[in-house]
């Protein structure tokens, strides 16, 4: 286990019966193969867009897109990206818009989103905030879970969230105040000196250049601010597993949607550089989850089997072992500013 001079928690319980429910990814895997093949790809990048480097080496293609390792901080990141007008087009995509509502805007599970999923997480950045001011900026809101876990810890809270549906979504079923707007050099001067928390869950990973919006994030915070960052985080067992079987993907190595999987090193150095330093470190995932379900394309008779409801409600447990290995899926950041 790597060591680092922040706290670093690893492990987050799942829920176990997700097993037994469905296993079955086949159809989910044809769509977004479909969906990312369509997409222009894009000239090859000299440099890591997370630190410079020069230094990278091709790991795999999915569906068209070339993920590299930078040797310089870790990561990896989609070496081949669309150009901007692409990428947009892929947002505003019946695929996309369609996934993220029975994901995420689902009055049938969002409920359960807030209490497992979200509650947890503000909560550790609460407990690792220097922040003395109580108010609090989602940037990429979505449809408000962080949002609605922060305002019932009795911060003032605004969201800005570019996708219309997803926005409405927030206001209505939250109350909670969330404008069509973004963190850019234009928008700087309006956010500024006014967030003693800023968090950005599942944002970094889909803009073209992380170190331009830590940038901008940076210039509205001042010291003793903090910052809470969720990734996807590399390397990890769900990775390992997509090198394996890579025309079988549909989240994390997943292009161009997640154009970065980030190191917690390289997620370090480039806080670093925008003047910040990491409080605390949350490592956790799906990682035995996203492996078993993918042998489970290859070998159907997995499905109902007596092997997966053996497994089922050891999956927790079986995640514990990859997280305390540094393999998780997923990493959250507690960061300030300094
Ligand atoms: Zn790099």
């Amino acid at each position: 286990m790597a060591q680092y001079d922040f706290t670093v928690k690893r492990g987050k319980p799942i829920d176990s019966g997700r097993l037994k429910k469905d296993l079955n990814k086949s159809a989910s895997i044809a769509a977004a193969a479909a969906f990312s093949e369509q997409i222009t790809k894009g000239p090859m990048l000299q440099r890591c867009p997370v630190c410079d480097s020069a230094k990278h080496r091709k790991l795999l293609t999915v569906y068209g897109f070339d993920y590299h390792e930078c040797n310089g901080c870790g990561s990896a990141f989609v070496c081949n990206p669309p150009a901007d007008e692409a990428l947009s087009d892929a947002y505003r995509s019946d695929y996309y818009t369609t996934a993220n509502k029975v994901l995420y805007a689902n009055d049938s599970i969002i409920d359960y989103r807030v209490a497992q999923v979200f509650t947890p997480k503000i909560e550790f950045a609460i407990e690792h905030s220097s922040a003395s001011k109580k108010t609090w900026l989602d940037i990429g809101c979505g449809v408000g879970e962080a949002l609605s876990v922060a305002k019932g810890h009795g911060y003032a809270t605004l969201g800005l969230e570019p996708n219309v549906m997803e926005a409405e979504y927030a206001a209505k079923r939250f109350g909670v105040e969330v404008r069509q707007d973004y963190i850019s050099k234009d928008t700087v001067s309006k956010y500024r000196g006014q967030y003693g928390v800023i968090s950005m869950f599942s944002v970094l990973e889909h803009v073209p250049d992380p170190n331009q919006i830590l940038s901008d994030v940076s210039a509205i915070q001042g010291e003793g601010d903090t910052l809470v960052i969720e990734v996807p985080h590399f390397p990890s067992i769900s990775t390992m597993s997509q090198m394996t079987f890579p025309n079988h993907v549909n989240r994390m190595m997943h292009p161009p949607l997640h154009l970065f999987l980030f190191s917690l090193r390289g997620l370090e150095g480039m806080l670093k550089r925008h003047g910040y330093k990491i409080n605390a470190a949350w490592l956790f995932g799906q990682d035995f989850y996203e492996m078993i379900s993918t042998l489970g394309l290859f070998a159907p008779e997995l499905n109902q089997s007596k092997l997966l409801l053996a497994l089922s409600p050891m999956m927790s447990d079986l995640q514990a072992v990859i997280d305390s290995n540094d393999l998780s899926d997923e990493v959250l950041v507690v960061a300030e500013r300094t």
